[in-house]
């Protein structure tokens, strides 16, 4: 018989760097608490919750300094060991405590039992037989108890709410039931399902032979219980399919997976092709659940019932265990990344957790990121190709138009000759268009006509986006509004416009000029609440709406059959943007609008509006042209020393006003000055250092400023890395944060 130890170590769930280590506590006679179980524990004169990573049978403090875990928070551990070992290693690559990184482990309302199980009342019939009948001719005077005996004869669990529809208030009668033991009453758990209804079961289709080759490479390496694969599938490929068998593959060997889906607007189009062929073996996590059903979705996942999880980056932390594949699919988007603390890449933990899982990796895009398909190149992964769409169809045919030759014409408008006469075509014939621009609102300024100022938050150094349906400006940073001004604020001229164009003005326009077609507009604005982005996406799937308009939220992945037109309205908002990866989002983004249309029986058409008809990255997209777009843009980091080639590293620094956070920065730059004297060898990692203000200097009421380092990728840099990590952790008058290759360099 195994011993009960005497001695648990607790990390107890308190942020802060100077809890950062186990607490040792008694555990009372008869308490079991295996690893991983949360607890509740003295600490100080507060009760905190705590998580069991360790026991001991000696403790190296005298049994009178040593409290008593108070209870168990849970009946089983919430906590895999594997996932523990997670959080560790994430503790130490993201410099931050360990139960801050624990937290990632378990629902956010577990903590502080913010969320509990549901239960229901529920009756059932204790008899059967011989027995059953004499119960129920003792019953002959009470009608209401012999219905219940009656309604229950089978033997099974019946809630009372069931009972209660055909039995007005049971409860009652079934206590009477109850205490002649005949029949038992009780609260049994409810699971609160996102998804409730179970869709029928679909026939698998027979597979490409691309799609067959794919999983000819995954399949033994699900066996081998290692491997990491790029699929690089051209958009229409099937890569779907290819995730489902090899989800199917795992779940006969025992073993589980989890498919990580970038965007919200995905997943229930991910969810229904899974459930089709999982049924309720699929869960569903991510943030627009409610708490308790995103609880319930979890215990189901770490009680075993579901062995496959489908959701969005933090899904990459589920307790599934015995785990076989991780999927990420449209494995380039931005959104794995998380930028709050603790900030972490889903695809490198994927990645780390595969391999102490002995899982595979998959991670698959119609264009993949610059980083990935180089790593693939060096043979870091497989690279899987599935080079054309599924049943021979054809990639759609691009137009680019030129919008400066547009306005020579004399066309001032947002859409093209070209777009238009595609748009009336389309409508014409009963089908379905995409309209894509990448900015929500109506405007995105609103200029004087006079002096040409520029309305701008107060809070934020940013232009003002004037939004129609409340008739209000919009900060899209603070998310403050104000009503329209009368006059300039600078000059008080009373004419002001509009500049721009944004996806209302966009859905306004397509609403005038096709008064009989439904429109629907997906963007932040339309898909705030719950089940909204749902309920939009199937408007237009069932084809009760015509023509979609949205930003990039409807640029990848969703497939629509009928949609044959494809306009990118205005692709040059993500060419201009200051950032090195302008050109990796702008043809990301563009190749997969494009890979919208077209994706069934009829072809495609797609038309790219721009200023810049000759931009790499628009005649690469247009042609559908990963390969050439890689090749450009690879030489052109490697020439002017960009990622992967080298790692940007910010400081940034905010604080009340613009004086205190550049007197941060300054500070910072000194003693990163200091640093590269001290440590001479370092000035051939560190390429270049710089202190400025931020490109966006105020956000939210907060002055920031930068320091800005470009490092050579080397084993050195982590030493570099730590110092600066140190520097960023002094008592500065702000915050100062560390980010290493940021998703936004605003
Ligand atoms: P991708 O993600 O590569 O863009 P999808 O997985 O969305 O492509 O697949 C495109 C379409 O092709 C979907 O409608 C899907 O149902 C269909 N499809 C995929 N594989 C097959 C197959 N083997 N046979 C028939 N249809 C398929
Ligand atoms: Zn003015
Ligand atoms: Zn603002």
């Amino acid at each position: 018989m195994s011993q009960i130890p005497r001695y648990a170590q607790v990390i107890v769930d308190i942020a802060h760097a100077d809890v950062d280590r186990v607490f040792t506590y008694a555990i009372p006679q008869g308490m079991a608490l295996p690893i991983g179980t949360r607890v509740e524990v003295p600490f100080g004169r507060q009760v905190k919750e705590g998580y069991v990573l360790g026991h001991a049978d000696t403790a190296d403090l005298p049994d009178s300094k040593i409290r008593d875990i108070i209870r168990p928070l849970e009946e089983y551990p919430a906590l895999l060991p594997q996932l523990v070992a997670l959080a560790r290693e994430l503790s130490q690559s993201a410099h931050c405590p360990l139960a801050e990184t624990l937290r990632l482990m378990i629902p956010a309302q577990m903590r502080g039992g913010r969320v509990r199980v549901k239960t229901e009342k529920a009756a059932q019939l204790l008899v059967s037989g011989e027995e059953m009948a004499q119960a129920r001719a003792a019953q002959s005077r009470a009608p209401k108890r012999r219905l219940l005996i009656d309604l229950m004869a089978d033997g099974q669990v019946h809630p009372v709410s069931e009972l209660a529809l055909l039995v007005r208030s049971p409860l009652e009668a079934l206590r009477v039931l109850e205490e002649a033991g005949i029949a038992r009453v009780f609260d049994r758990e409810v699971l609160r399902a996102p998804y409730p209804d179970t869709p029928a079961r679909e026939q698998d289709p027979v597979l490409t032979p691309a799609q067959q080759e794919a999983l000819g490479e995954i399949v033994p390496a699900l066996k081998r219980r290692e491997g990491a694969f790029l699929l690089h599938g051209v958009t229409g490929s099937g890569k779907t399919e290819v995730y489902i068998r090899a989800v199917r593959e795992c779940l006969c060997m025992g073993l589980g997976a989890i498919v990580l889906v970038p965007e919200i607007v995905l997943t229930p189009q991910m969810v229904s092709w899974f459930r089709a062929r999982f049924q309720n073996e699929a869960a569903v996590l991510h943030s627009r659940l409610s708490a308790g059903e995103r609880f319930d979705e979890w215990r189901r996942i770490r009680q075993g019932a579901a062995r496959v999880v489908i959701g969005a980056r933090s899904a990459v932390f589920a307790p599934v265990d015995d785990l076989g594949l991780i999927i990420v699919d449209e494995e380039h988007e931005g959104s794995y990344l998380s930028e709050r603390v603790p900030q972490y890449d889903a695809r490198e933990v994927a990645h780390s957790r595969a391999r102490r899982e002995g899982a595979v990796v998959l991670m698959a895009s119609a264009t993949p990121s610059i980083l990935s398909f180089a790593k693939a190149q060096r043979g870091d992964y497989t690279l899987l190709e599935m080079p054309e769409r599924v049943n021979g169809l054809p990639l759609p045919e691009v137009t680019v138009v030129d919008m400066r030759e547009e306005l020579r014409l004399g066309n001032k408008g947002m859409f093209s000759t070209v777009l238009l006469e595609e748009l009336d075509h389309c409508m014409a014939q009963g089908q379905q268009a995409m309209l894509f621009i990448n900015r929500r609102g109506y405007a995105p300024s609103v200029v004087c006509r006079r002096c040409g100022h520029t309305m701008g938050c107060t809070a934020c150094d940013v232009s003002l986006t004037w939004h129609a349906w409340d008739s209000r400006l919009h900060c899209h940073y603070c998310g403050q509004t104000s009503p329209m001004p009368e006059r300039c604020p600078q000059c008080a001229s009373p004419y002001l416009r509009t500049c721009g164009v944004g996806t209302q003005r966009v859905e306004e326009e397509v609403a005038r000029r096709y008064p009989n077609v439904e429109v629907v507009r997906v963007d932040n604005d339309t898909t705030t609440l719950k089940d909204s982005h749902r309920e939009l996406i199937n408007r237009f799937r069932s084809g009760k709406a015509r023509i979609m308009v949205g930003t990039q939220m409807i640029a990848k992945g969703l497939d629509f059959p009928q949609v044959t037109l494809v306009g990118a309205v205005l692709a040059d908002l993500s060419l201009n943007l200051p950032d090195f990866r302008s050109a990796e989002r702008s043809f990301q983004l563009l190749t997969q609008v494009a890979g919208r249309a077209g994706r069934a029986d009829k072809p495609g058409r797609v038309v790219i509006q721009t200023y810049q008809p000759e931009h790499y990255a628009v005649v690469a997209a247009a042609g559908q042209d990963y390969r050439s777009f890689f090749g450009v843009e690879f030489a052109r980091r490697r020439r002017d020393l960009y990622p992967p080639f080298t790692m940007l590293v910010r400081l940034l620094c905010q604080a009340k006003d613009e004086q205190t956070a550049r007197g941060i920065s300054a500070g910072i730059y000194a003693r990163v000055e200091r640093l590269m004297e001290e440590n001479p060898g370092w000035k051939r990692r560190v390429l270049f250092y710089r202190e400025d203000e931020a490109p966006i200097r105020r956000i939210m009421g907060r002055a920031r400023a930068q320091v800005f380092l470009k490092l050579l990728v080397h084993p050195d840099s982590e030493q570099v890395l730590k110092a600066l990590q140190e520097i960023a952790k002094q008592d500065w008058p702000g915050e100062v944060a560390l980010e290493i290759d940021p998703a936004s360099l605003a």
